[in-house]
């Protein structure tokens, strides 16, 4: 089912409003948003820029109003005059049909008394910035009592901004039994602390924002029915040729046992789970970001921020609870236009998890015909799978604080001193106290005895080679 703004509460006029404005869905903050402030509830809005919380509260706010009444009846507050004409544009276009609407902009940097004149005629809403709402309330020109609703806007920035006190201020000057709504594109815990002082019973509505694009993804389902689970897998990495892979579990202890099971062969696989240590996250991710580690078996810890070049396969062993899950983990791949494959491990196609997902991204999901896999044999497919040159990864302690640079690591290989060929030489990667750098297989050692001889920068570090 699509979201609808019929679906809102709003009233039928609004409702046309934003279809004439050619707004057709809603976002999903004002899908969130808009029934909790109908219903009177406070609330704090988190999402990202540009998802639409300004229609989110106007909205709402809108639907109050009482234009016979000339009376202030709403009050947003935002961090720059910038923001608040932005605010004040899209309260008119969307009160378009609200006539005898007064929408007033108050804002430093201007002639004060036109905004007091205005203020008296009589307007249903204010917007504006911190200093001179204060200023107009303190010096009795604002009437605030019959205001209802009260809205800060961008309170992240807004608190960013140093101006915490003068809300807290203004707040003072509202009634008690008003409804208060915070907007905010992050969620620091000053605006957590704010929200306790100024709000009661707040309604958290965060919203966890997909901003992957998986146009460039092709996403398939496989389903393995009664097949062997592992094998399968095995084929959908081997069938599917990839610079580097991640596997997502659910759970900690399959990501164990399939990473033992394949270990077993000559593959470049390593596990990422919440059981490691910091020290081991960062070094098996290191390995994988430098091609050391070609296939990573994990559970969602690995899912956020990870941003791999050459992540051109993603396979859910098992799927996610959650559809947004799904799509976090997919993202990782096909990045900068890149074209990545995500395949999904579905016992049958009725799934309900793959359903969910198919209907969330609104995108169908294709079947991988995976009978090719149905006559081979495991050992087959673990040797096939372990083809193909070999990265290793060297730790070096010493990084960036050390004035270590790529430059220096690649020339105490390649000098005179370590003779190594450049093409023997992967990614390295400079840290703030320790390096990584990526060597072929065969020659590790020869590499890590040159660097422990030798000196960077006149100062001699310790060459480790790392892995499983
Ligand atoms: P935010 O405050 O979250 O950064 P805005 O409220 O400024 O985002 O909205 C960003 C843009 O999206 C604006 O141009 C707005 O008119 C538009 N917009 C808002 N809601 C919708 C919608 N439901 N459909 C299409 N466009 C929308
Ligand atoms: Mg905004």
């Amino acid at each position: 089912m699509q979201a609808s703004f019929e679906a809102l509460q709003l009233s039928p006029a609004l409702t046309a409003v934003v279809h004439d404005l050619g707004y057709t869905q809603p976002t999903p903050i004002q899908i969130e948003a808009i029934p909790a402030l109908l219903a009177g509830r406070n609330i704090i809005g988190q999402s990202q820029t540009g998802s639409g919380k300004t229609a989110a509260f106007a909205l709402p706010i809108l639907q109050g109003i009482e234009v016979d009444r000339r009376q202030l009846q709403a009050l947003v507050i935002c961090p720059t005059r910038e923001l608040t004409a932005q605010v004040g544009r899209e309260m008119r276009k969307l009160g378009r049909d609200h006539s005898g609407l007064q929408v007033l902009e108050l804002v430093g940097g201007q002639p004060s008394r036109p905004q007091r004149d205005t203020l008296e005629r009589g307007a249903h809403v204010a917007i504006g910035t911190p200093g001179r709402l204060l200023d107009h309330l303190e010096r009795g020109f604002m009437k605030p009592d019959s205001i209802k609703t009260v809205v800060l806007d961008e309170a992240d920035r807004m608190l960013d901004m140093g101006f915490g006190d003068d809300v807290r201020k203004i707040i003072r000057y509202l009634p008690q039994n008003r409804q208060t709504a915070l907007f905010s594109a992050t969620f620091p815990s000053t605006i957590e602390a704010m929200s306790k002082e100024i709000q009661q019973e707040a309604l958290r509505i965060t919203i966890e924002t997909a901003d992957e694009d998986l146009a460039d993804i092709r996403q398939l389902k496989l389903c393995f029915g009664t097949d062997d689970k592992l094998l399968t897998l095995c084929w959908a990495l081997q069938s599917h040729p990839h610079g580097s892979a991640l596997v997502f579990c659910n759970q900690k202890s399959t990501v164990r046992e399939i990473t033992k099971a394949m270990s077993r062969g000559a593959i470049s696989v390593d596990r990422f789970d919440g059981d490691l240590d910091q020290f081991d996250r960062d070094q098996v991710l290191a390995r994988f970001r430098n091609h050391s580690v070609r296939i990573l078996i994990a559970t969602d810890v690995a899912g956020r921020g990870l941003d791999v070049e050459g992540l051109d396969l993603v396979i859910n062993f098992d799927l996610p609870e959650q559809p947004e899950v799904y799509v976090h983990r997919i993202g990782r791949t096909g990045r900068a236009g890149a074209n990545g494959v995500a395949i999904s491990m579905i016992q049958n196609e009725t799934d309900r998890h793959i359903e969910a997902i198919e209907e969330f991204t609104g995108q169908p999901i294709e079947i991988l015909d995976h009978s090719a896999s149905k006559s081979l044999k495991l050992d087959h497919l673990l040797k096939q799978l372990a083809e193909g040159p070999k990265m290793e990864t060297i730790l070096i302690s010493g990084g960036r604080k050390d004035k270590v640079r790529k430059g220096d690591i690649l020339g105490a290989l390649t000098g005179e001193a370590g003779g190594l060929s450049g093409k023997d030489i992967g990614k390295i990667e400079i840290q703030d106290k320790l390096s990584y750098v990526a060597v072929s297989q065969r020659v590790i050692s020869d590499a890590v005895s040159c660097l422990n001889a030798g000196r960077i920068k006149g100062k001699r570090f310790r060459a480790t080679h790392v892995g499983r």
